[in-house]
Parts: C-alpha cells; sequence; structure tokens
C-alpha cells in the first residue's frame, strides 16, 4: 500500500467517523485538512494537528513553527546523509571530520526541536 493510499483511507476512515473535510490545506504537505469533531483541524499525510491561522500573529506563529520543522526535516536528512557516509570511510582524519560534524548537526536538531516544542507548548498534536 503506498502512502497516498494509506492518507486517503485514514481520510476516509475520519470522515466516516464525523470529521469533515474543510477548504484549509496542511501548509507542509498541502494535503486537504480534516476537521475533527473536537473542532481541532487534522492533517492525515503528516499525521499532526494543524493550527488553522486566523490572526496576523497566529500566522507568524505557524509560519516559525512549520519554518522550524523544514528546517529539522533539512538537519534530519543530512544527519541520515553523513551517518551512510561515514560507514564508508576508513580513513581516521575522515572519520573525525565525518564525527564532527554529525555532532554538530544532532545539536543543531536538539536546539531546533526544543524551539519547536517550546513553539508548540499551546497547540499539542496528536499522542502516537
Ligand atoms: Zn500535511
Amino acid at each position: 500500500m503506498t502512502s497516498e493510499d494509506y492518507v486517503a483511507k485514514k481520510m476516509a476512515q475520519l470522515i466516516r467517523q464525523g470529521a469533515t473535510l474543510t477548504q484549509y490545506t496542511c501548509p507542509v504537505c498541502g494535503t486537504p485538512l480534516l476537521r475533527l469533531r473536537s473542532g481541532k483541524y487534522y492533517c492525515a499525510k503528516c499525521d499532526r494537528e494543524v493550527v488553522v491561522v486566523r490572526s496576523d500573529e497566529e500566522e507568524r506563529e505557524v509560519t516559525i513553527r512549520y519554518g522550524l520543522i523544514n528546517v529539522r526535516d533539512v538537519v534530519f536528512s543530512k544527519i541520515m546523509e553523513l551517518s551512510r557516509e561515514l560507514g564508508k570511510v576508513n580513513d581516521i582524519d575522515d572519520v573525525n571530520r565525518y564525527a564532527v560534524t554529525l555532532t554538530n548537526l544532532l545539536n543543531a536538531l536538539g536546539m531546533i526541536n526544543k524551539l519547536i516544542g517550546e513553539q508548540g507548548k499551546s497547540t499539542t498534536g496528536p499522542q502516537t
């Protein structure tokens, strides 16, 4: 089953449970958002609650939050790339260089996660 199929199936299931499809789309992936019976907006693809923007201030916060999430994704993919490369190198200097970069990236990831956590205090995602 592809992830698209999975998302569609999940959305259908939620709609059967009383959620409604809205005109809003997810700022991260563009998938139409569902409004859950609790009144919260939810992206089935990202599997997270999405804050629908209502004011300029809220919009700024949401933009920052999703910006940070994008940065985190980039940093994470670099970490994965580097760790694959690290597995291939044998020269001690190369290993050292990769290790330093990896450490920096992991630190950055930790900081970004902390920032996202602080930003998201008022809006908790789905507990999975
Ligand atoms: Zn999404």
